[in-house]
């Protein structure tokens, strides 16, 4: 009896030894949540090597516990936010996203990884870049390959992203998004080609730094106002004013400007030709647009460039605004926000010289 108290009291030691250095390790991990939106990362599919799949399929625990060794680098959970691919992503979720990221980040949350489709996360990267209230990194990451597929780029994306957002160097850069081991800011990060992994590139301002297998490394900070330094909130908003994009291209009619207006757009971007360029009838009913309030912004449908303040278009004729380097779909992000206040043509334009 005597021998088993004391193997019990040898045993509950031991058991101790064995726990304590462990709370102490888990205490000093980052707390760093993933919030789940779906898209192809969360994608199923019936075969490994075919293309077809479906998008938001795998919910996120499941996700979570697919990535050997990710809860050795960060204390992580999970929440479900939404499970559609990103197609479908809505201002709704935006801002049900950007609320949630707030009040998480004000508490003891040290970082913040969201998982989501490729096809518009850039927008999303961008709205939030713009709404987070903290330097507390958030990092948007996905796949091109369904969790099902044949070397799936999930995992790994989501366990460098969880690296990024438990690194703490990588507070104070805005809102990042983390693919294929390249680390993004949402300012200048695009979707380039529909279905490669290598799909996310920076053209114009270049990579902020790669993340391999884990090990962060940066070489800039972004450019723009973003987060703490940004004057836009949606603290209580509960929807954005409408804003449409029309696509220029040769012989472009006049008459989809006015047909938006009709159906309740307050905000255009047109993606012009070149220089954010449009047929000179456009230009006519842009102008007449603008002279009524609705706010136009002149973005370009080529991939990478500025466009132009005066170019071959001189913004102040026809009370338009040039996009300077944001493509039309971060444009309309930016127009959005900015129109929850009532601005000049001028205030406009120094957004769109700022974030
Ligand atoms: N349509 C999908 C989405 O954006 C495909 C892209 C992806 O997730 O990679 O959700």
């Amino acid at each position: 009896m005597k021998t088993r108290n004391r193997m019990n009291v040898i045993f509950t030691a031991l058991l101790l030894f064995a726990l304590v250095p462990f709370n102490m390790a888990q205490d000093k991990l980052p707390k760093v949540v993933i919030l789940a939106t779906g898209g192809t990362i969360a994608g199923a599919g019936e075969s490994s090597t075919g293309s077809a799949y479906t998008s938001g399929q795998v919910k996120i625990e499941a996700m979570i516990d697919a990535v050997p060794n990710i809860r050795k680098l960060a204390d992580l959970r999970g929440e479900q936010i939404s499970n559609v691919g990103s197609q479908d992503m809505s201002v709704k979720i935006w801002l049900d996203l950007a609320n949630r990221i707030n009040e998480l980040l004000a508490g003891d949350v040290d970082g913040i990884v969201i998982t989501h489709g490729t096809d518009t996360q850039e927008e999303t990267a961008f709205f939030l870049n713009l709404v987070v209230k903290s330097d507390k990194p958030v990092v948007l990451t996905g796949s091109m390959r369904p969790s099902t597929a044949l070397s799936a780029d999930g995992p790994l994306n989501m366990y460098n992203a969880v690296a990024v957002a438990a690194d703490p160097h990588s507070k104070g850069r805005g809102v990042m998004v983390v693919m294929n081991d390249e680390i993004q800011s949402a300012h200048a990060v695009k979707k380039m080609i529909t279905t490669p992994v290598q799909t996310f590139m920076s053209p114009q301002h270049g990579l902020l730094g790669t993340v391999i297998f884990g090990q962060v490394t940066y070489f800039h900070y972004p450019f723009g106002l973003h987060t703490t330094e940004s004057e836009f909130s949606v603290d209580g908003v509960k929807k954005l004013p409408r804003v449409d994009i029309v696509y220029a291209c040769a012989d472009m009619s006049p008459d989809l400007i006015p047909i938006m207006v009709k159906a309740g757009a307050k905000g255009i971007v047109i993606a012009g030709v070149g220089d954010g360029n449009m047929t000179e009838a456009t230009l006519k009913a842009a102008k007449k647009a603008t002279a009524k309030g609705i706010k136009i912004v002149r973005a370009s449908r080529v991939p990478i460039g500025t466009v132009l303040l005066h170019g071959e278009v001189i913004d102040a004729d026809y009370g338009t605004v040039s996009s300077m380097d944001l493509n039309p779909q971060k444009a309309r992000v930016l127009l959005m926000l900015a129109m929850l206040k009532d601005r000049t043509r001028e205030e406009l334009q120094d957004l769109f010289l700022t974030y």
